[in-house]
């Protein structure tokens, strides 16, 4: 593009505007009869020409050129990039003589807020490099021990078993419990899909029930309507850090005799009657993906009080090889281990869950105090019994379809994000249907807020003030 962009003072602007619409970046280098430089005009700087009153026919040597930027040869990149920002995105270099040799472009990115980012700034760091350094970076040493132990005892559960991340967790619990072909396994229609994916994969069928529309969880007295004589588990999924209504769900599990896994992915330390989740089903499955309340990069855990379902899961997880007779195997296993490595994040994290689950909390509370005024934003409940946790702040926005929502967060380089789609409105799940009224109405108008620190409160209150007089727009028009 270079010889392309280079155009002499002496040039009439019809000539400059169809040199410029020639190369992709919109500019020229204008030189003189020396070939020196002496400007730089953008296809804006034209425009403005043109609005001032001189026409295609018009020299550009008439027209006075502004101050432009320009790098010299053998500038360092930094000084370079120092020199362009979010309006000068491209910019002349040249060499001694004042000719252009070559160009330097930079585009600066405006940093989205995002909706949820990792914090490593405990002991993550230091008990990843114990990890590296005693070798120990598959799937044994001390750090996986000590992290199945610890976040067991958090949870209040007797075992827990690390794996490599929440979904095959759950893939797991499903293959001890022994589910298989032909069983039918509730779950919630409002959830991640890597609550239904292992379902299907065990070769069982996924009932999709409906949720409740204070919880946003799945509805006790549907997951009655769905029993067949085929049905075998229960999914609960805690969603975004609501627990279930768990004397429910257990009482209609013991009723009809089946199993309960608990999904807890986004819900690691919220309690319902002063017992934490995750102590209620026989098996419980949390996810430590990056976004996740605490994380080991990728990693999931299975917890259970059963002695029973915690060796057969061992052995799954390890090949479904006999622990005490090495290449022997009992079942058709699999390798689902996490990394010594990723345990040793996974304790540092643990080490700090109630700082980190008290400051998303007061995330929540700020929101709260700022946004209150919005009467269209309604807020995720405290319900009684709950203990809620805050993995990301939730809430539903009535009267605005969700495409103009997203819009208006994204121009703003805000990254929300909206609920899940209720899975049996998708292709692939749309067979496993039972109920789902609330789950569509809800996921129309939920969204996830930024949780993560650094928020800038009043640019998201602008927003929002954005957001109200389009509905006011919308409400003049009806
Ligand atoms: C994150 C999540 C999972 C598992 O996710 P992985 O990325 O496999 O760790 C499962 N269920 C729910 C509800 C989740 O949010």
């Amino acid at each position: 593009m270079m010889e392309k962009s280079i155009c002499k003072r002496d040039i009439s602007l019809l000539k400059l505007l169809s040199a410029i619409n020639e190369v992709p970046a919109g500019i020229s280098f204008i030189i003189d009869d020396e070939d020196k430089l002496c400007g730089v005009v953008t296809d804006g700087d034209l425009r403005r020409m043109l609005l001032a009153g001189y026409d295609l026919t018009s020299n550009l040597k008439d027209i006075s050129l502004g101050e432009f930027v320009f790098a010299k040869e053998g500038e360092s990149i930094e000084e370079m990039m120092a020199k362009t920002s979010k309006k000068v995105r491209l910019i002349p270099i040249v060499n001694d003589q004042m000719h252009v040799v070559d160009y330097f472009r930079y585009e600066h990115k405006v940093r989205m807020l995002p909706v949820a980012e990792p914090k490593l700034n405990g002991n993550e760091f230091r008990y990843l490099m114990d990890a590296f350094l005693s070798t120990w970076i598959s799937s044994r040493g001390k750090y996986i021990d000590l992290f199945e132990k610890e976040y067991a005892s958090y949870c209040g559960v007797k075992y827990g078993l690390c794996v490599s991340n929440g979904t095959v967790a759950i893939q797991l619990a499903l293959e001890a419990l022994g589910i298989s072909n032909g069983d039918e396994v509730i779950v919630p229609d409002l959830t991640f899909a890597a609550t239904i994916n292992p379902i299907i994969h065990t070769n069982a069928t996924p009932v999709l029930v409906d949720i409740n529309t204070q919880n946003w969880c799945i509805e006790p007295s549907e997951i009655e309507k769905a029993i067949t004589p085929k049905t075998r588990a229960i999914i609960p999924v805690h969603l975004y850090g609501q627990p279930c209504n768990m004397d429910a769900i257990m009482g209609i599990a013991e009723k009809h005799n089946l199993k309960v896994i608990e999904d807890a992915s986004e819900a690691h330390g919220a309690s319902f009657k002063g017992k934490k989740v995750g102590g209620f089903g026989d098996i419980s499955t949390f996810s430590f993906f990056g976004n996740k309340i605490i994380t080991t990069g990728e990693g999931g855990i299975c917890l259970t009080n059963s002695e029973e379902l915690y060796e057969k899961m061992k052995i799954l997880r390890d090949h479904g090889m006999d622990p005490n007779k090495k290449y022997w195997h009992k079942y058709v296993g699999y390798n689902f281990r996490m990394t010594n490595l990723q345990a040793s994040i996974g304790c540092a994290q643990l080490e700090r869950i109630e700082t980190i689950l008290e400051n998303k909390k007061n995330i929540e509370i700020r929101y709260k105090e700022i946004l209150s005024k919005y009467r269209f934003i309604e807020w995720q409940q405290d319900l009684p019994n709950c203990s809620k946790v805050v993995w990301l702040v939730s809430i539903l926005i009535n009267g605005l379809d969700r495409e103009k929502i997203l819009d208006v967060f994204k121009r703003n380089n805000i990254d929300i994000r909206p609920f899940f789609y209720p899975l049996h409105e998708m292709d692939i799940y749309e067979k496993y249907h039972f109920s789902s009224g609330n789950a569509s109405k809800i996921s129309k108008i939920g969204i996830n807020l930024p949780t993560v620190d650094n928020i800038d409160y009043e640019k998201i209150d602008s927003c929002f003030a954005e957001l109200q007089s389009e509905l006011e727009k919308d409400l003049i028009k009806s």
